[in-house]
């Protein structure tokens, strides 16, 4: 075994320098990936457990430059699904064995609290043991609580970038790092189980970046950790920058299961989009979550972030016995149950 990937291994940290070394150079990718799998094995075995992602809506008030449902974007057709909509997504995965519903949307100025709250409300009533997470964007404090008060039990927020001149190149100037970062504190002083994560290989990203991804992660100490390639999309400023990499989004995985041998990690629909196995070489990488498509089929195409998206196959929430199958053959096991993040010694 590599002396620094034990090192990492047993401190669950390293200095920056170091970290750069194991996220550069392939020459770690395979100690990493040994070790990532013991220690997600140890913590939560094989299981792989699976989340249904509703993408609420395409409708977006913010504009970041890397992403196809940006509010410049007029070429792409929005949707919004109504609370009807959003119970039948939620009927239709119940059956089929997912117990945590995720609601994904754009900033859509349209869902109020009040709204939002009702709807939480009822899927909480209708599926008691089912978890609510959601990921849609920057709200404000009183927002969050009322959310977290009608039931919502996790939320996601990628932090996106820790560096702020990075953070200013692929936002405009209304979006702020400072922002992010508190709303992401904020959620966690509510009480939901948090997540955030960065896109591997982003607009002007540099090695050095990333290690200062990891170290602000190690600060926040979320429960769950979201990281996939960055995707060009064809109706976006960025659309002739490359695609981000598969084996340093791999190496990535392993790190974050070596640093948060706890933390729930997703192997992601870009990391499945990029590589026609990606999302079985995230499992085997480290991960333990994946997100199948809930939302209603004729819209998937829609919430199109960024180019080539994959939707169906196991990707959607009804090919899950596709799913099953690639889980086991990558050497896990799909389970149905609600996934709660695992803490120390308990
Ligand atoms: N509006 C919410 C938010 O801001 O967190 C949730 C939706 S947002 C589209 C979800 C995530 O998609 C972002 O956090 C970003 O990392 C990812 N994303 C957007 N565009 C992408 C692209 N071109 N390639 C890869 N990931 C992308």
């Amino acid at each position: 075994m590599n002396p620094l990937v034990q090192q990492l291994y047993e401190q669950r940290t390293l200095p920056k320098e170091q970290l750069l070394l194991l996220i550069c150079e392939e020459q770690y990718e395979n100690d990493l990936r040994l070790l990532a799998d013991q220690v997600r094995q140890k913590h939560y075995g094989k299981d792989v457990y699976i989340r249904g992602l509703i993408e609420i809506s395409n409708y977006c008030k913010n504009n970041c430059y890397y992403c196809g449902i940006r509010r410049d974007n007029k070429e792409i057709e929005r949707y919004r699904l109504s609370r009807e909509d959003i119970l039948e997504c939620c009927e239709t995965g119940y059956h089929l064995g997912f117990r945590t519903f995720v609601l994904q949307g754009g900033e859509d100025g349209t869902h109020a609290d009040d709204w939002l709250c009702t709807l939480i409300s009822q899927m909480k009533k209708q599926y008691p043991d089912c978890a609510v997470t959601l990921s849609l964007g920057e709200r404000s404090r009183e927002s969050y609580q009322r959310l977290f008060d009608a039931g919502a039990d996790r939320y996601l927020l990628r932090h996106e970038t820790a560096v702020d001149c990075h953070y200013r190149y692929l936002h405009p100037s209304e979006l702020t790092l400072k922002n992010r970062m508190e709303c992401l504190f904020t959620l966690k002083e509510i009480g939901y189980q948090v997540g955030s994560g960065f896109m591997v290989g982003s607009p002007g990203q540099r090695p050095e970046y990333l290690a200062e991804d990891l170290l602000f992660l190690q600060e926040l100490q979320p429960d769950m950790i979201g990281i996939g390639p960055f995707l060009h999309h064809g109706q976006t400023p960025f659309k002739d920058e490359p695609n981000g990499d598969l084996h340093m989004t791999l190496r990535l995985i392993s790190i974050l299961r070596l640093m948060f041998p706890y933390a729930l990690l997703p192997s992601t629909t870009a990391l499945g989009t990029l590589h026609p196995q990606g999302r079985e070489l995230g499992l085997q990488a480290g991960a333990n979550v994946v997100m199948p498509n809930l939302s209603p089929t004729r819209l998937r195409k829609l919430y199109s972030l960024y180019d080539n998206k994959i939707s169906t196959g196991e990707e959607a929430a009804e090919g899950k016995e596709k799913l099953i199958k690639k889980v086991e053959k990558a050497g896990y096991r799909v389970v149905t149950a609600r996934g709660d993040v695992k803490k120390e010694g308990v």
